[in-house]
């Protein structure tokens, strides 16, 4: 019998716990297009309020997980591993790592998202290499992964297709900061590539859902439990997302310090919690990571999965030409100090506000906004000396930035 979704939802906005079949026929009547997305967005601000034990959110991550197929590897298969993040200003550690860890033998399958509320996502990132396509099926990608080792690639209608609504939804209906709600959506995807091991990487600070190191915990907690009864090896690493990862924010420019990355440059952080994550997933030891970001070879087999998802690798060095943004100036420190803070949320609500996500379900982002030449907390600048780089689309949006940016940054002599 289906759920009288009205109920349901006044039900857990009153606090009460759900049982799995009504779980299951809620999530089940949306990927129909029964359930429609205004009573989705209901229900979802009601978890945000009230959240969901244990058992609603191992039910909600199974319902999710079950709304679609799974990867299906044959017999004698490598390693099967992953990682995901919790989401982050300037988190492009999957663009190195799943190439990375691919050249060490193991299969990555890596089912990412789009921007999430003020976090960039890895399709968006992706898609601004042009031609490069998120939307494989599973045959495709099945096929990539036993040829490649690595496929990146995004939910689809007949893949997780649960969490590719409610995931788009919840990105603009202020219902991402849920613990169950964000729980459920990684471990489903996680689940469907049918992985031997997985790396989450759960963050905390201004520019994360978590706020503070113990709601990550818990967060991490409670999917290193969905994952382990489901017979996955899940480890969840803590990190702090109080400043920007790395020295750029915005899809293509991160995808260009991505690239520093897997040729063995970029920025210190990224390299670290790239090794980091990547060490704790793959067959191979950190000195041998370390081998294959500074030869090249990551950086070639990034190179390989740009070709076969429809992409064209010599663009990859124009690409900061391609997507140009029409306005590009550095704002200058009014200060001689040392950065004392650099405001992860001020910056990715910046971003925002440049273009570099969504504010409806269908818009499209603008690939060439963003930040780069970001300072790092600790550095020492001279009063004029630039902060970072805005890329806007006008001098209008430049000015709205900047005054952000004036906000995020905190200059102590
Ligand atoms: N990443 C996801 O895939 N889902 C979330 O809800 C948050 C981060």
């Amino acid at each position: 019998m289906k759920p009288h979704v009205p109920t349901l939802i006044s039900r857990k906005r009153d606090g009460e716990h759900l049982g799995d079949k009504e779980i299951r026929g809620l999530i089940d009547g949306y990927v129909a297009g029964e359930v429609p997305d205004y009573q989705m967005a209901a229900f979802a601000m009601a978890v945000f309020f009230k959240g969901m034990n244990a058992a609603e959110t191992a039910a909600l991550t199974r319902a999710m997980l079950e709304s679609g197929d799974r990867f299906e590897h044959p017999a004698g298969h490598p390693p099967v591993v992953d990682k995901h993040s919790t989401g982050g200003i300037g988190d492009k550690v999957s663009l190195p790592l799943a190439p990375l860890v691919a050249c060490t033998g193991a299969w990555v399958p890596m089912v990412s998202g789009r921007g999430l509320g003020i976090t960039g996502g890895t399709l968006d990132k992706l898609e601004s290499i042009p031609g490069f396509s998120v939307k494989l099926d599973l045959e495709a990608a099945s096929a990539q992964l036993s040829r490649l080792g690595v496929v990146m690639m995004g939910q689809t209608e007949r893949f997780c297709p649960a969490d590719k609504k409610l995931y788009a939804l919840r990105d603009v209906t202020g219902t991402v900061a849920s613990a169950p709600l964000i729980t459920a959506s990684i471990m489903a995807k996680k689940l469907a590539e049918s992985l031997d091991r997985l790396v989450l990487d759960v963050k905390y600070g201004s520019g994360a859902f978590m706020k503070t190191e113990k709601d990550a915990r818990i967060l991490a907690d409670a999917m290193v439990a969905v994952g382990q009864k489901m017979g996955v090896e899940v480890r969840a690493l803590l990190s702090p997302m109080s400043e920007p990862l790395g020295r750029t924010v915005g899809n293509a420019l991160e995808v260009g310090e991505a690239l520093e990355c897997l040729e063995g440059g970029g920025p210190g952080d990224l390299r670290e919690l790239v090794l980091d994550l990547a060490e704790t997933i793959s067959p191979a030891p950190r000195a041998e990571l370390e081998r294959l970001l500074d030869d090249g070879s990551a950086r070639l087999k990034f190179d390989e999965l740009v070709h076969a998802q429809g992409g064209d690798p010599s663009d990859l060095p124009r690409l900061g030409e391609i997507h140009r943004a029409p306005t590009i100036r550095e704002v200058p420190a009014p200060d001689t100090g040392t950065v004392a803070s650099v405001d992860a949320g001020l910056i990715g609500q910046a971003a925002l506000q440049l273009g570099a996500g969504r504010a409806r379900a269908h818009d499209g982002v603008d690939f060439s906004v963003g930040f780069d030449r970001l300072v790092k907390c600790g550095e020492s600048v001279h009063q004029g000396a630039p902060l970072c780089r805005i890329h806007a689309r006008s001098d209008v949006d430049f000015d709205i930035a900047e005054a952000l940016l004036d906000q995020a940054i905190r200059i102590e002599p």
